[in-house]
């Protein structure tokens, strides 16, 4: 080919050139492209809460955000016989994690064990509110949790004093789990430098919801990201009772969210971040999600 002028073979480069980079964008514009979606499985089907009403409300919560795709596993109702309990076999390992809407009777054996073995091998569990009610008889289930819904004498209880520091109070000591009237109540970040907590406001308002306190168990690399101061007017401890926190287990990772007793308290942004964001966390270690709007700090 013969050029006939300079322009002509600028010209032709430039074309050239551009052809490559078009024949390139598809390349790039994959590796830029959203990642895949999360898997996640919601375990429901028993709770002394009505999980008929929180578990759509959660799944379209987590539809919104574009990052999930989300199953539901119900299980039978309570004292079903064995054989309806013997379809009820999760497949764990096909989820990125799992979303504990459940408290009820004790899952079978084969259950517990392939749930574990899930865990042990870089699974991602997210309890929330009523979730930590479950399997108090379970050990293994008991670690994942770090602590839960349990009495007095059901494990050890944690708390962060008035200076921030962990205050640690023996089995049989103390109050056991409860909680006052539902009211509206600040949330305190203590690690904001964790990937789910990162963007939120060092003190958020959360909606009317149970502010849960004397949570029990045996603490076991448990990690406090969150708290709620629990005044005593309000039928609380005085003191600051942990919200959300994470534990490992195995190569898997646990992310608790007290909060969420009804809907409202459960899709509100302060708590639809903490599911969410956990879920995100759990499933990958990391989180790409934006703070929802609407979430505002709180000044006094
Ligand atoms: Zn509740």
């Amino acid at each position: 080919m013969r050029f006939t002028s300079w322009r002509s073979l600028v010209l032709v480069s430039v074309v050239a050139v551009g052809a490559v980079l078009v024949a390139a964008l598809p390349a790039f514009a994959a590796d830029d492209a959203a990642p895949a979606k999360i898997g996640v499985l919601i375990i429901d089907g028993q709770n002394n809460h009505k999980w008929q009403d929180t578990t759509p409300a959660i799944k379209e919560m987590l539809g919104k955000t574009g990052r999930f795709t989300v199953d539901v596993a119900t299980t039978p109702e309570k004292k079903a016989a064995k054989e309806a309990w013997d379809k009820f076999r999760p497949d764990f390992a096909r989820y990125g994690a799992v979303l504990m809407n459940y408290n009820g009777d004790s899952w079978p054996e084969e259950v517990r064990k392939s749930f574990e073995q899930y865990m042990t091998d870089g699974g991602g569990l997210v309890f929330y509110h009523a979730g930590v009610f479950a399997f108090a008889d379970w050990k293994e289930f008991n670690d994942m949790m770090g602590m839960g819904w349990r009495n007095a004498n059901q494990g050890m209880r944690l708390t962060i004093d008035a200076d921030g520091k962990e205050v640690r109070t023996p089995s049989g000591e103390g109050p056991g789990s409860g909680h006052g009237p539902s009211h509206a109540f600040g949330i305190d970040v203590r690690d904001p430098k964790h990937p789910a907590m990162e963007g939120l406001p060092a003190r958020f308002m959360h909606v009317k919801d149970e502010l849960y306190h004397g949570m029990r168990g045996p603490l076991t690399g448990m990690h406090i990201i969150a708290t709620a101061f629990s005044d005593k007017k309000s039928g609380g401890t005085g003191t600051n009772e942990p919200m959300v926190w994470t534990v490992p287990f195995g190569k898997g990772k646990v992310f608790v969210t007290l909060l969420g007793h009804d809907v409202p308290a459960t899709i509100a942004p302060s708590s639809a971040v903490l599911i969410s964001r956990g879920l995100e966390w759990a499933a990958t270690g990391k989180v790409t999600l934006s703070v929802p709007e609407g979430l505002g700090s709180e000044t006094k």
